[in-house]
């Protein structure tokens, strides 16, 4: 596989994602660079979604695809945002206002609130073409709890809200390198990087 399709607009997701794939010998291609939209997420699970993603990009590019559907499940909400993660606060504005927002949004549902505990999911699914029946699916969860406040400006979305157990450090505030070393979305890649080479062993 010399060229890859990474079916995300996002650039915090495809930052991170190549600096994880950057030691193999792959192109990764951001699909904005191919012109490809992003596919609608309609789905209930990161699963559906990420399947949902990884198709559409690869039949739209003819090329392998690697998709990630991600979010933040928060105990209070019963889980919520979850899959609405992105959008949680509203649809409009610019990627960089709804993650204010989400994030204002996040502190004053939970104003008042002990109950703080909170995950990141992250499920990546790899496609060699959109038909491809053997899909590799792999998952990462990454626990920790919600501050009282914002700080750190690394990472991006929900990482100044989202502080690490027993570290006293939000998720922006980690060197990107550790960040992408414990993350759902670097367990979830690590993860499949292995069934990669299982596969091509
Ligand atoms: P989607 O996978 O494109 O539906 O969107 C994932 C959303 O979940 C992002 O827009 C963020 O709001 C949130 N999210 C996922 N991973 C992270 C992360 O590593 N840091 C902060 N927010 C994240």
């Amino acid at each position: 596989m010399k060229q890859l399709v990474l079916a995300s607009n996002n650039p915090g997701k495809v930052r991170e994602i190549r600096a994880l794939l950057a030691p193999l010998a792959i192109e990764v291609v951001p699909q904005a660079e191919r012109g490809i939209a992003e596919a609608e997420e309609p789905h209930a699970t990161f699963l559906e979604n990420a399947l949902a993603k990884a198709r559409h990009a690869s039949r739209a590019a003819g090329l392998p695809a690697l998709a990630d559907d991600s979010g933040l499940c928060v105990d209070a909400l019963a889980g919520e945002p979850g899959v609405h993660s992105a959008y949680f606060a509203a649809t409009h504005g610019s990627r960089e206002e709804r993650d204010a927002r989400n994030n204002a949004k996040l502190l004053s549902v939970l104003k008042g609130c002990a109950q703080r505990g909170a995950h990141y999911v992250c499920v990546m699914v790899m496609l060699r073409s959109a038909d491809d029946p053997e899909p590799i699916v792999t998952q990462g969860r990454w626990p920790g709890s919600i501050a009282l406040a914002p700080r750190g400006a690394g990472g991006f979305g929900y990482d100044p809200l989202f502080l690490l157990p027993g570290r006293g450090l939000t998720a922006a505030e980690l060197a990107a390198e550790e960040k992408n070393r414990i993350s759902h979305r670097g367990q979830a890649l690590a993860r499949l990087l292995v069934q990669l080479r299982e596969r091509a062993a």
